[in-house]
């Protein structure tokens, strides 16, 4: 009987609280951690992820990006601060696959575990060609390798497709009456990422096929590779992560690479001290070029949105190499 009474009790508060969201709706959630404005609270650790976060979120979110523009996101150090927001956050999203070094730690010391979304889940995984198999067994223990696997997936917009729909799910988990908002929105960038992908196979179609080799500061373009037809001849830190530096062995191999197959340009990220790359350029007599890596420009910069970095990137590729 009293089990009953609590029951009824229950679907009556049940009731009641469905009522009051109508009439408040938009300074009531339910799902808490809610800013006053009824927006949910999102933090994404990189500016590309939280660029791409705010194409399907738009205003319902109220988004806070951990990295600042122009940050390299392997070697971050985040403050307590930093671990205050992710504690602050109802959804955090993160690349994830071991790119943000700092992560893990992160997610510990904020006991946030249950709230992050790793944005690359169910991506097809590939690892880089030139990453051989000896330095895989060698390099097992170091957290960044992670079995040899580039974590830089978004160099194919048919990544980033994987991502937006991550994105949309997991928003409309937390807060299901915008659903239809997140949906509509992740169909509207789709749009926008199949005629990117099509730009790109069409600017891409003007480097004859021997010249499309990439050299650069680390390996990150390994599904720009395989998506595109190039070949990443090496990297002037080997591995996936900026965190690390070559041997003069390593450095002399790539250098003899690049000779061989008349590369004619080395590309290094914006965020990467230059001068490895400037003394490879000269050594080898190859042109060292620019391109925006792991983090995009100021906004009114010539990479300010994900768009218009991959726009940016193909073509610094197609004007070196064509
Ligand atoms: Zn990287």
């Amino acid at each position: 009987m009293s089990k009953l009474r609590l029951f009824l009790g229950l679907i009556i508060l049940i009731f009641a609280a469905g009522c009051q969201r109508v009439d408040q709706q938009d300074n009531e959630y339910e799902t808490g951690g809610a800013t006053d404005t009824g927006k949910l609270k999102v933090v994404a650790t990189t500016t590309i992820v939280g660029d791409v976060v705010s194409e399907i979120g738009g205003d319902l979110i109220d988004l806070t990006v951990l990295l600042p523009v122009g940050t390299d996101p392997h070697g971050f150090d985040p403050t307590p601060q930093d671990v205050a927001k992710l504690a602050d956050a109802d959804v955090i999203f993160a690349n994830g696959l071991g790119l943000e070094e700092f992560l893990d730690s992160m997610i510990e010391s904020a006991g946030v575990e249950n709230k992050v979304v790793y944005v690359s889940d169910g991506i097809d995984l590939l690892r880089s060609e030139e990453h051989h198999d000896e330095d895989e067994g060698e390099e097992h223990h170091h957290e960044h390798n992670h079995g040899g696997i580039d974590p830089h997936t978004w160099f194919s917009p048919l990544n980033v497709m994987v991502w937006i729909h991550n994105i949309a799910y997991a928003l409309s988990d937390v807060d299901p009456d915008s659903a239809q908002a997140y949906a509509h929105n992740e169909e509207v960038y789709e749009a926008e990422l199949v005629e990117l992908d099509t730009w790109i196979r069409e600017q891409v179609a003007q480097i004859p096929e021997d010249n499309r080799n990439l050299v650069t500061d680390h390996s990150l373009f390994t599904y720009f590779a395989d998506e595109y037809s190039f070949t990443q001849v090496g990297a002037l830190i080997p591995g996936y992560s900026t965190v690390s530096e070559p041997t003069a062995q390593e450095l002399a191999q790539i250098e003899d690479a690049i000779e061989d197959l008349n590369v004619k340009a080395v590309f290094v990220g914006y965020t990467v001290n230059p001068v490895l790359g400037e003394r490879v350029a000269d050594d080898t007599g190859t042109e060292l070029v620019f391109v925006y890596t792991g983090a995009l420009s100021e906004t009114d910069g010539a990479a300010a949105t994900y768009l218009h970095y991959m726009r940016y990137n193909t073509t610094a590729f197609v004007n070196a190499l064509r």
